[in-house]
């Protein structure tokens, strides 16, 4: 008896399951709370939903089911060189002792070595509002490894919708997708070349397309349907499937 006509047809909806399994741990330091004039509670609400919203998002594009803790308050070298005196008027001072607590090598060896092993699942992201120096650049988010850093001081406008897009961008770079915006580096000889030639969106001889992620985080909405490029969503099932199991 055939039961797949009329009224008993069955009617297959079209569910997204999770295939692979991540875990994002967020820590902030009183940078973070103190830039933005709130409470760590309400730092902590802001990270959570920031989580959630890019956890759905992830099991969409990627099958990618990603838990989290809640968001926790990281005792960072900054909030110490301070000690833990952190007011907005001194957010963008630099560190003055004889060890450097404030340049983005000091600040990414200790938050390597805070907490959480590293494993093929678990990222860890680090979020400030203090000034962190960098050799070469004003860039103010980073991915080492599984780790990244949320250093963005965005304005109360766009906060929510630049955090979350960076965030992505840096996330998608711990599932292997690569950046192709168009950033010019000038060599040894003194010539000018794109850092992301090959696939740059502006000049990449094999140019991805520009309203990819990887290309422009801010102000993006991460809905949108463009919002990651066919190659680099190869490019990160690819790492996924060999990564993570
Ligand atoms: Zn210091
Ligand atoms: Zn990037
Ligand atoms: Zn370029
Ligand atoms: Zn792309």
């Amino acid at each position: 008896m055939n039961n797949y006509t009329g009224s008993n047809y069955q009617k297959w909806e079209l569910i997204k399951v999770a295939e692979y399994f991540a875990v994002v741990n967020n820590y902030f330091d009183k940078g973070y709370y103190v830039n933005y004039g709130e409470t760590s509670v309400a730092s902590i609400a802001k990270l959570n939903s920031y989580m959630d919203t890019i956890s759905a998002r992830y099991l969409t594009l990627l099958g990618v089911q990603i838990s989290r803790s809640n968001a926790t308050y990281y005792n960072s070298i900054i909030d110490t060189c301070k000690n833990g005196n952190v007011i907005s008027s001194n957010l963008d001072t630099l560190c003055s002792h004889a060890e450097n607590h404030t340049g983005l090598e000091q600040v990414k060896s200790a938050f390597e070595d805070f907490t959480t092993p590293r494993n093929s699942i678990t990222r860890k992201v680090y979020w400030t509002g203090h000034r962190v120096t960098t050799p070469t650049s004003d860039n103010r988010s980073y991915c080492f490894a599984n780790d990244f850093y949320m250093l963005e001081k965005s304005s109360s406008v766009d906060r929510d919708v630049d955090s979350i897009g960076i965030m992505v961008h840096e996330l998608n770079h711990t599932f292997g997708a690569r950046d192709h915006y168009h950033e010019e580096l000038i060599n040894d000889n003194g010539t000018a070349y794109c850092r992301n030639k090959s696939i740059c969106s502006i000049c990449g001889s094999n140019p991805r397309p520009a309203t990819c992620i990887m290309n422009n985080s801010r102000g993006r909405d991460i809905s949108e349907t463009d919002i990651l490029c066919d190659t680099c969503k190869e490019d990160m099932l690819y790492y996924i499937l060999r990564h993570i199991n």
